[in-house]
């Protein structure tokens, strides 16, 4: 601790950073050994698959370079969580792996601890280990977590069948909004709205109550960090099938409804924008009443958005609008609308 002492804007050295800043984290998770010893223990759980994901974020690419440090750190964390969730898993512990640029603040990296912290505590989370490094380049984080799920049962993306729904958690496109919100490209939203949108793009809100619970009813998991059109195909792929979704019953926030209804291109946007670590699964028909009960109980909305059909290959998924046109979305954003019979030539690519 004492190691840590001395003015905001002298640069810190390794062991005092990790004593004052980063081993207070780890003080619930006696296999940590307060981040003194070269690695951490974890107590293998019998009957129990341990569940890892790493996610890394560079400023300038992941965040912008002055967002507030606590909210980085939390973003981190959140990011990692959902990945967790898309599999089922109940979150357990995490390591950190940080490259400071040099002259990195200590007030900055109190911040930046004091986020971490408050995220650790709201999920019931440790930190266990990991490395600081200072870099002449920018500043680069990497969390591993690992989370535990009964064996054999974590939500894979291969499980979707024909014949079954797909769902999502939550709203869908605040992320991609709210960075459109954050740069003034949305003039005429309210402010209410504007910073509904900029929230849920700086810290997306990982559904780990709602992703344990739905072992027994989903067949397939993942979450939307890509977009849904993107991330709906990465689970058409590995299940070797493909799907449609019906845009008209997405479920927007009432910011992202007010945004679209100014501007309906926006809804492009809303279908293939990132960011947003909502869960999307698949469940067969008779599991909807029960996940539509759970999701009440937990207060996490779910929807069914589509069906898994036969089919495959690049163009695997299919957007219908309102009237059952098929919506030719690319990547990018969609170009035009075709007749209900013209779905061969639309899809997208990534
Ligand atoms: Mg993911």
């Amino acid at each position: 601790m004492s190691a840590m002492a001395g003015g905001d804007d002298d640069p810190p050295d390794e062991f005092g950073l990790i004593a004052e800043l980063f081993a207070p984290l780890a003080a619930g998770y006696p296999g940590a050994l307060g981040l003194t010893d070269d690695a951490a223990f974890i107590a293998a759980a019998p009957g129990f698959d341990t569940v890892a994901t790493m996610d890394a974020m560079v400023a300038g690419v992941h965040f912008l370079p002055d967002d507030p440090p606590d909210l980085i750190a939390r973003k981190l964390v959140r990011v990692n969580l959902s990945d967790l969730a898309a599999k089922g898993a109940v979150p357990a512990v995490v390591m950190l792996a940080a490259a400071f640029p040099c002259g990195t603040t200590r007030s900055w990296l109190r911040a930046f601890a004091h986020g971490l912290r408050r995220d650790l505590d709201h999920y019931g989370i440790a930190l266990i280990g990991g490395d600081t490094v200072s870099t002449p380049g920018p500043l680069t984080l990497t969390l591993t977590a690992l989370g535990q799920v009964a064996t054999g049962r974590g939500l894979l993306r291969s499980g979707a069948r024909p014949g079954h729904d797909i769902w999502v958690s939550g709203s869908i496109g605040d992320a991609a909004l709210g960075l459109k919100a954050i740069r003034g490209e949305l003039p005429g939203l309210a402010d209410g709205h504007l910073a509904a949108l900029a929230d849920r793009y700086r810290l997306p809100c990982p559904r780990t109550g709602l992703g344990p619970r739905l072992i027994g009813l989903a067949l397939s998991g993942m979450d939307i960090s890509d977009g849904l059109v993107q991330d709906l195909g990465h689970i058409c792929r590995a299940s070797g099938v493909a799907a449609e979704v019906d845009a008209a019953v997405v479920p927007l926030s009432a910011a992202a409804a007010a945004a679209v209804k100014d501007d309906q291109s926006l809804l492009a946007l809303v279908l293939t924008g990132g960011d947003d670590y909502e869960l999307l699964f698949s469940a067969p028909p008779e599991a909807a009443d029960a996940i539509l009960i759970l999701a009440k109980e937990l207060g996490v909305p779910a929807t069914r958005i589509g069906r898994v059909i036969d089919g495959g290959g690049a163009d695997a998924v299919t957007v219908r609008g309102g009237d059952g046109q098929v919506l030719a979305i690319e990547r990018e954003g969609w170009r035009h609308f075709r007749g209900p019979d013209d779905k061969g030539a639309g899809g997208w690519s990534d």
